[in-house]
C-alpha cells in the first residue's frame, strides 16, 4: 500500500487531464455509451451493404425507419432517395443535420469481418463493386445516434430539428436535387445547417474544425482537342491533335503558376488523355479530362476563362481551322466550395471542447476535396453552415504510421478501415451537444 503512495498525486493529475463530462454532458455521454452496442451493429450492417450514388434505396429506407421509429415526421424520395425527418419541439430556431447515404464503386480490401462483398448495378446499368470507403456509414450511424439522443433529452432543448439523409454526395447531385424539390420551402427552413465528415488521418475520439473555407470548388471539365487527321508519314498534311494536346497540357500548368495569385489556392489537374489508335495514323481528336479546385468564385471563374483562352489560342497558333477549334464542357452540377460560418464554427468549437476536452479538438487545415453539403449554405438568403471532421483512425495505427513515416489509407481507398466505436461516440456527443446548444432553452 505504502510503496504506491508517492505515485498517487501523479495519477490524479493525469486523470484530471482527461475531460470528465458533467451535468447534461454526462447524462448524454452515459446514454450514448448505453446505445453504442446497438449502433455499432447498425454501422456494421450499413458497412456490409453499401449502395453507390443514385442507387441508395435500401440505405435510405433504413435511415427513414430509424427516424420514423423515434417519432420524426418522415418524407422519403426527395431529390432521388433523399430522406427528410422533422421533429418539432416548441418555439425556437431550426437546425438542419445532414448525413450522406451513398457508397463508392470500390472493391473493399480491408479484410474486416463485416467487409462489403457487394457488387451491384450503378445508375448507368454497369455492374460495379460497392464500398463505404468515404465513411458515409459512420455518418449515418452518428446521425441515428443524434436522433436518438435529441429524442431522449427533448426536455433540454426547444425548436425544430430537420434531419436529412442526402443521396449522391460522391457524384455531387444529391444536395442540389433535394433543394430543387423543396427542402427549404416544403420543410422548415434552417437557421443553421450542420454536418460532419470522416477524417482518415485524425485518430478516432477526436474532432477537427476549420473556420471559413474547409473544402474546395470542384469542377469536372471535358476538353475535345480537334485537329485534322491523316497519315503518320505525312504530318504536314494534317493538324496533329496529339501534339496540340501535349502543348495544351503544358500550357495549362501556367494557369496556377502564372495567372493566379500565390495567395489564392487553385489546382488544375489533367487526369485523363486519350487519342489515337495506331502507330501511323494521326487521329482527328484527343479527349482530355480535368479536375479544377479553388476556394473563391473569382478564382474559379478566372481559371475557367484562362483554360478557354489557352485551348483556343494554342489551336489557332497551330493553324487549326476555326470550325475545328477545341470544345470545352464544364460539367453540371459543379460542387461549390464549403465555407464554414466563422461565428457558428467558433461557437461549436467551444461545445466540442467542453464535451471532449481540449486535447481532442484539433484545428484542421482546409482541404482541396469537395462536398456538396456546401449547397445547403448557398441558398438565398445564406444559411450559416458548419462541417467538421470526425477522427476515424485507430489511434495505435496513427501512432505507428507517424513513427514509421508511412501514410495511412486515405478516404476512397479500398483499405480504409475506420475504428467505429470511439468515432461514433465522439460524433454523437459533439453533434448532439451542438444541436442542443443552438436550441437551448
Ligand atoms: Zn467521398
Ligand atoms: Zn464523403
Amino acid at each position: 500500500m505504502f510503496r504506491y503512495a508517492p505515485a498517487l498525486p501523479a495519477l490524479l493529475l493525469s486523470l484530471s487531464l482527461v475531460a470528465q463530462p458533467s451535468g447534461p454532458d454526462k447524462k448524454v455521454a452515459d446514454f450514448v455509451d448505453r446505445s453504442l452496442p446497438e449502433l455499432v451493429t447498425f454501422y456494421k450492417d450499413l458497412h456490409a451493404n453499401p449502395e453507390v450514388s443514385f442507387m441508395e434505396q435500401q440505405t435510405a429506407a433504413k435511415v427513414a425507419a430509424q427516424l420514423r421509429g423515434l417519432g420524426f415526421a418522415v418524407t422519403e424520395n426527395l431529390g432521388g432517395h433523399g430522406v427528410v425527418g422533422v421533429l418539432k419541439n416548441g418555439d425556437g430556431p431550426t437546425v438542419l443535420v445532414r448525413t450522406d447515404l451513398d457508397a463508392l464503386p470500390v472493391a473493399e480490401q480491408t479484410g474486416l469481418p463485416y467487409a462489403s462483398q457487394v457488387r451491384m448495378k450503378d445508375d448507368a446499368g454497369n455492374e460495379v463493386p460497392a464500398m463505404h470507403a468515404c465513411g458515409h456509414d459512420l455518418h449515418m450511424t452518428v446521425f441515428t445516434g443524434v436522433a436518438r439522443t435529441l429524442t431522449q433529452f427533448k426536455d433540454d432543448w426547444k425548436g425544430t430539428v430537420v434531419m436529412i439523409g442526402q443521396p449522391a454526395e460522391e457524384r455531387s447531385g444529391g444536395a442540389i436535387a433535394m433543394l430543387r424539390e423543396g427542402l427549404y420551402t416544403k420543410f422548415p427552413r434552417p437557421d443553421y445547417a450542420l454536418a460532419l465528415h470522416t477524417n482518415a488521418t485524425l485518430p478516432a475520439g477526436k474532432v477537427g474544425y476549420t473556420e471559413g473555407p474547409v473544402m474546395a470548388n470542384v469542377d469536372a471539365v471535358d476538353i475535345t482537342v480537334r485537329g485534322v487527321g491523316g497519315h503518320g508519314a505525312l504530318p504536314h498534311t494534317t493538324k496533329d491533335p496529339i501534339v496540340l494536346a501535349a502543348q495544351i497540357v503544358l500550357a495549362l500548368q501556367t494557369v496556377v503558376s502564372r495567372q493566379t495569385s500565390p495567395f489564392d489556392p487553385c489546382v488544375v489537374t489533367v487526369g485523363s488523355i486519350h487519342g489515337g489508335t495506331q502507330f501511323n495514323i494521326i487521329p482527328d481528336q484527343v479527349e482530355l479530362k480535368l479536375t479544377l479546385r479553388s476556394y473563391s468564385d473569382v478564382v474559379r471563374n478566372n481559371t475557367i476563362e484562362a483554360i478557354k483562352r489557352i485551348i483556343k489560342g494554342t489551336a489557332e497558333a497551330a493553324g487549326v481551322p476555326q470550325d475545328r477549334l477545341p470544345a470545352i464542357k464544364i460539367r453540371e452540377p459543379y460542387t461549390p466550395s464549403t465555407v464554414n460560418d466563422v461565428p457558428l464554427t467558433r461557437r461549436l468549437t467551444g461545445v466540442f471542447t467542453r464535451v471532449l476536452g481540449k486535447e481532442n479538438v484539433v484545428a484542421t487545415p482546409p482541404s482541396t476535396v469537395g462536398e456538396d453539403f456546401s449547397r445547403f449554405g448557398r441558398e438565398t438568403p445564406n444559411v450559416p453552415i458548419c462541417m467538421y471532421w470526425l477522427g476515424a483512425v485507430d489511434p495505435k495505427k496513427a501512432e505507428e504510421s507517424a513513427k514509421a513515416g508511412t501514410g495511412l489509407p486515405s478516404l476512397h481507398s479500398a483499405l480504409f478501415a475506420p475504428l467505429p466505436e470511439p468515432a461514433i461516440r465522439a460524433g454523437i456527443r459533439t453533434m448532439s451537444a451542438s444541436v442542443m446548444d443552438l436550441l437551448k432553452k
